[in-house]
């Protein structure tokens, strides 16, 4: 459906999600295959808030069971298993290892304690216990000081973003819209009732007014500007202002940010986790699609959330402390470092004084008709998109009954034969691109299913994604729709005239075009996904 034609399709719909992350998409998902007819509009690209930002892992989340938050992480070692299955190729699993060092905590009994609670969450037995030189065998090039030996466990990791993009394609399959660059400027309000949205989109210019039975709020760490919209003097259309957002404030902030290695400069077996040595934190380091990805820090985020977040000076040197002190042999330092990345959480505020301690499961609010869902992790889309459903299905008589979870994805028939993929590539490309993978391979042009240098990227995704996959700017290509803005040094600037070659005229771009592209992609890198300067 094109982008001015969406308005036309209905009168009213069903639904109008906000927000184009994991929680929207995961909305988007379940109430099309229920038969609702539902849009979703992201005011920049699909994934561009946290849900690309993240670290990656579909995992229970061992320190949640610290804190006593047994229900999420249930919650999450479900999810994390269903995923394992219905998402082959898309999530992954990953095993992980934990040094036992002497007078450091938590000790091997906690830790094996904990281990056991998440193993009968999930029905199995994965943990193991190593000694010394099993372990450093295992967690090649970790400090041996103390060292008496080390756990190792399973989870599970994806790529957050091509997991957005999977889902709305999979949504898109029950008749579901979708568009990117289309923000909601202000709430249609009817009294206090909010009725519907009026767009902005953000590559026309063009405004559009559209009624909906219900508007579900879900932007993630955006969320308190459109819920102040509703709290707003009743009227024909309330605008979103961070004023009225900091009056009903719910919400805080946290920034979590990344490092990005080669895997050659900090070669793991497999994932490594560690407390760090200033404030007994985790800290995970984990081979990730041919990188070596480090964090994450929890900080306050105090800037303004229209600008891209971006890793301080200060978060950069926290997280290689935390490497010296783990692998002291390797000698890391700046130049290093591939790139970085920063996300913010939108984690429930109750005030407490340490931001890890924040809880970090979802919320709804109803509040004059908009309902609201944040918090939560990605690992549990589809348990807050079925919550949401819940919430929604007094005013969808239709949904009664059919609130049951469904497999995350419908089954695709495997690919063709296809000799010419590198080893491993057919089902991955299978979980990221479900029905489509095989119209991917057919597109591929001579050379093109063969790696991109230093990532699992084949240089086909890139003539996809031009082709199919809403490509609106430079950075959607490279940051999203796949990663090399991440994988490689300088944001991959010395193969740009490879993916020029193969995507300029999918995209329709003329060479002012692109070049214009190229600096605006080149000048955001440089800006957010850099190493900060001394
Ligand atoms: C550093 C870090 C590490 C994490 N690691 C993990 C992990 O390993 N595993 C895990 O399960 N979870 C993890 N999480 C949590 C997870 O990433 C988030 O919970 C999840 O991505 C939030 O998704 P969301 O869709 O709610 O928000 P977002 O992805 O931020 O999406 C909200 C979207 O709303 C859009 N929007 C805002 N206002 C408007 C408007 N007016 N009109 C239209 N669109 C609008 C924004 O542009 C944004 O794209 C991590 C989070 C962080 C920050």
């Amino acid at each position: 459906m094109s982008r001015s034609g969406f308005a036309r399709a209905w009168d009213v719909w069903d639904v109008v999600v906000i927000g184009g992350g994991i929680t929207g998409a995961g909305i988007l998902l379940e109430a099309a295959r229920r038969g609702l007819k539902v849009l979703l509009v992201e005011q920049r690209d699909f994934a561009w808030g946290t849900s690309s930002r993240s670290s990656k892992l579909v995992h229970g989340g061992l320190r949640y069971l610290k804190q006593g938050q047994f229900g999420l992480t249930r919650e999450s070692v479900h999810e994390r298993e269903h995923l394992l299955r219905q998402a082959a190729g898309l999530v992954e699993p990953q095993s992980f290892a934990f040094g036992d060092y002497a007078g450091r905590k938590p000790g091997k009994r906690t830790f094996l304690a904990g281990l056991a609670i998440y193993d009968r969450m999930a029905g199995q037995r994965a943990r193991h216990y190593y000694g010394r030189e099993e372990f450093a065998a295992l967690a090649p090039n970790i400090a041996t000081d103390g060292l008496r030996g080390g756990m190792v466990y399973t989870d599970a990791k994806t790529d957050d973003a091509r997991l957005v993009l999977r889902v709305l394609q999979e949504a898109r399959q029950y008749g579901a819209v979708a568009l990117n660059y289309m923000a909601v400027e202000s709430l249609l309000c009817d009294g206090e009732e909010t009725k519907g949205v009026l767009l902005r989109d953000g590559l026309s210019g063009a405004r559009h007014e559209v009624r909906a039975r219900m508007v579900i709020n879900a932007t993630g760490a955006w969320a308190d500007r459109l819920r102040a919209a509703t709290q707003a003097q009743p009227s024909a259309s309330t605008s979103t202002s961070s004023a009225g957002a900091a009056a009903l404030r719910r919400l805080r902030p946290l920034r979590g940010s990344h490092l990005v290695l080669p895997a050659w400069r900090l070669p793991l077996a497999q994932a490594v986790s560690l407390m760090h040595p200033a404030d007994g934190r985790p800290v995970f380091a984990y081979p990730w699609e041919g990188v070596t990805l480090v964090g994450t820090t929890d900080v306050d985020h105090h800037h303004d959330l229209a600008q891209e977040a971006a890793i301080s000076r200060a978060e950069c040197d926290y997280l290689m402390a935390a490497l010296h002190a783990q692998f002291p042999q390797l000698n890391l330092c700046d130049a290093d470092i591939i790139a970085t990345y920063a996300g913010v959480r939108p984690v429930i505020d109750s005030g407490k004084a340490d931001p890890s301690k924040e809880t970090r499961d979802h919320a709804l609010w109803l509040e004059n008709g908009l309902l609201t869902v944040t918090g939560g992790k990605l690992t549990t889309f589809r348990v807050i998109a079925l919550d949401v459903l819940k919430l929604a299905a007094a005013r969808f008589p239709e949904l009664e009954g059919r609130l049951e979870p469904q497999p995350v994805f419908a089954p695709s028939s495997p690919l063709r034969y296809a000799p010419d993929l590198p080893p491993g590539q057919a089902q991955r490309l299978q979980g990221r691109y479900g029905v489509q993978a095989q119209n991917l391979v057919d597109a591929a042009q001579a050379g093109e299913l063969t790696i991109v240098p230093g990532t699992e990227t084949i240089w086909a995704q890139l003539r996809w994604a031009a082709r199919c996959e809403d490509v609106c700017k430079l950075e959607d290509l490279l940051l999203r729709r796949t990663r090399i803005g991440i994988q490689l040094h300088g944001g991959g600037i010395d193969i740009l005239p490879r993916i020029r070659a193969i995507c300029q005229a999918e995209l329709g771009w003329d060479d002012p075009r692109w070049e214009q592209e190229q600096a605006a992609y080149l000048a955001l890198w440089q800006a957010h996904y850099s190493v900060p300067k001394q």
